[in-house]
C-alpha cells in the first residue's frame, strides 16, 4: 500500500521574508493513515533566509525536497515505530 500524501504540496507556501535574516525553521505535520495508529509527526526543516528572489526560490525547492524525504521516511516506518514517536520530531 502506498498511502497518498497527506502533506500538502507547498505550492502555496510563501516565505515571509522580513528584515530579519538568518535561519527560519519551518514545521510541517504528517499523519499516519492507519486509523488504529493515527500518529502525527512533526517534520521540521531549517532554511537560510536569502536575499535574492532566486536564492529564496532555490531555498524553497530544497526545503520541499527535504520535507518530502522526511515524509517518505515517516511512511516507510511501521506503526510500532510510529507509536514510539507520537510526540517526537522527525529530524533530517
Ligand atoms: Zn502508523
Amino acid at each position: 500500500m502506498s498511502p497518498e500524501t497527506t502533506m500538502r504540496p507547498l505550492k502555496d507556501f510563501k516565505l515571509n521574508v522580513s528584515a530579519n535574516t538568518g535561519f527560519q525553521k519551518v514545521f510541517f505535520s504528517v499523519r499516519c493513515l492507519q486509523e488504529e495508529c493515527d500518529t502525527a509527526a512533526l517534520l521540521s526543516v531549517e532554511i537560510a533566509m536569502s536575499k535574492s528572489d532566486l536564492e529564496i526560490e532555490n531555498a524553497v525547492s530544497s526545503l520541499v525536497e527535504r520535507l518530502e524525504r522526511q515524509e517518505r521516511s515517516f511512511y516507510s516506518m511501521d506503526c510500532s515505530m510510529h507509536g514510539m514517536m507520537k510526540t517526537g520530531v522527525v529530524d533530517d
